[in-house]
């Protein structure tokens, strides 16, 4: 039998796009590059050896199911062809979608699984050799692909869906932005406004950041929204601060964009930002990047070299979710931030428990000594909003002062949070 590269069968794929085949036409051949995996989405595939006398049948694949992944993750050849029975209708997983998984997986566990693929290839080898022409049926478990758990298998399946609407997400424009003001709580003005994404999925709704940044993040799906959002929210800033809106009280208004660990360390980030903020008529001063210790934990060295190339730029650097996580000390020491957000669970608890009172009274010590702005996040009652004043807490932002509003709500929001916020400060001091 023939073993080696041969002339690929491959389509020019487009990657993350769905592929038609008809009934017997062959998807890959046995020796080729695997350039891709396959999810079904309708019909079935057929998964058979080549031999000299009669191709010998050894699986069938049907709807949700994956086949031709051993090739993509040990970047060997095909150990096996597959043909289309009746219409079928494939979703390519491409080797960029696995490589950045298999590269975070732990090393020990990446080595299983190559050593299993190796054996399990060794195993088809002799399969083939011994069963060329006998009956096949006796194969059929030895490539199943199914072998871990159902949950498991169909979170993975929902996670390779989600991030093909990912993709189309991002050109389908489907992705909005909110804006949540940011309170300077020594003028009560407004400083600043955080951008937050929300997804408008044409079936499911209103889906929530929640639910899929850490899919983008991982797909890699994220540089392109992170450019998206940098753009839009510095367009939003540039048209809030031309219309010399009610919000913009003279001081320079700042927009706070959350990016992730793979824009940081991507190495044409800082000149990214610094032509998105130019051509939307902004300062670097402007433009405030918030990070979570996630993004630094991963590449330490690169994510310290480009979040000081910013720095140096102009650009704010904010270190959010500030208490949770190891948080490590080491961290402000290390990175060039300029300003701390404390985690809303720290802020729940400031007239809950006086331990934790004197938790935030000692970052927001920690913070002025190091010279870092604080912004206190995730204020909902003006017990806590009096509460933090008086710990001398710079900034604050939560539901009590305004929630998360699209760019046609910003202006009328902060007209009604200035007007209840007078009364009900009053009220309290
Ligand atoms: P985050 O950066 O900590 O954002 C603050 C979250 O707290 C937002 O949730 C906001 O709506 C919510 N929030 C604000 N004030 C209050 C309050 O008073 N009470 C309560 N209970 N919640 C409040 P959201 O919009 O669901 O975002 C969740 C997370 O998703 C964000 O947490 C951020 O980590 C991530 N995220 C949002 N937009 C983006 C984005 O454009 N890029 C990236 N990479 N991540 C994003
Ligand atoms: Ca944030
Ligand atoms: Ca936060």
């Amino acid at each position: 039998m023939e073993v080696g590269v041969r002339a690929s069968t491959e389509r020019n794929y487009q990657d993350g796009t769905r592929c038609e085949f008809m009934d017997g036409e062959v998807i890959f051949k046995e020796g080729e590059p695997g350039e891709r995996a396959f999810m079904i989405e309708q019909g079935g595939v057929e998964i058979y050896l080549e031999t000299n006398e009669q191709d010998v049948p050894m699986a069938r694949r049907g709807p949700g199911e994956v086949f031709g992944e051993m090739a993509l993750i040990d970047g060997g050849s095909r150990s096996a062809s597959a043909r289309a029975i009746g219409t079928c209708e494939l979703i390519s997983i491409t080797r960029g979608q696995l490589a950045e998984r298999i590269h975070l997986l732990d090393p020990v566990l990446r080595m299983c699984m190559l050593v299993m693929l190796d054996r399990f290839r060794a195993t088809l080898k002799s399969v083939e050799a011994a069963e060329a022409s006998a009956d096949s049926r006796a194969c059929h478990s030895c490539v199943d692909t199914t072998d871990g758990t159902h949950d498991d298998y169909t979170e993975a399946v929902d996670r390779i869906k989600l991030e093909r609407e990912l993709i189309a997400a991002v050109h389908a424009n489907q992705f909005k932005l909110h804006y949540q003001p940011v309170i300077d709580l020594q003028s009560q003005r407004i400083a600043g406004f955080e951008a937050l994404i929300r997804w408008q999925h044409p079936e499911r709704g209103a889906v929530p950041p929640g639910a899929f940044i850490s899919v983008a993040e991982s797909s890699g799906v994220i540089v392109e929204m992170s450019h998206w959002a940098l753009r839009q929210a510095c367009e939003f800033l540039s048209r809030l601060m031309s219309r010399q809106s009610r919000c913009d009280s003279g001081y320079g208004l700042f927009v706070a964009v959350n990016v992730s660990g793979a824009d940081v360390t991507q190495g044409a980030f800082a000149d990214t930002i610094l032509a998105i903020a130019g051509e939307a008529g902004l300062a670097a001063s402007n433009v405030k990047l918030e990070i979570t210790e996630s993004v630094v934990l991963a590449q330490p060295e690169l994510a310290a070299r480009s979040l000081s190339t910013l720095k140096d730029a102009g650009f704010s650097v904010a270190i959010d979710d500030f208490g949770t996580g190891y948080s490590s000390l080491s961290y402000l020491y290390r990175y060039p931030f300029d300003t701390l957000k404390i985690d809303r669970s720290f802020v729940r608890g400031v007239l809950e428990s006086a331990k934790m009172n004197r938790l935030v009274q000692s970052i927001v010590a920690l913070a002025r000594g190091l010279e870092l702005d604080v912004v206190a996040e995730g204020v909902e009652t003006p017990g806590q909003h009096q509460m933090l004043v008086d710990l001398g807490c710079g900034y604050a932002q939560g539901f009590l002062y305004a929630r998360p509003m699209p760019e046609c709500d910003v202006e009328s929001g902060c007209e009604s949070w200035r007007e209840s916020f007078a009364t009900q400060f009053q009220a309290i001091s």
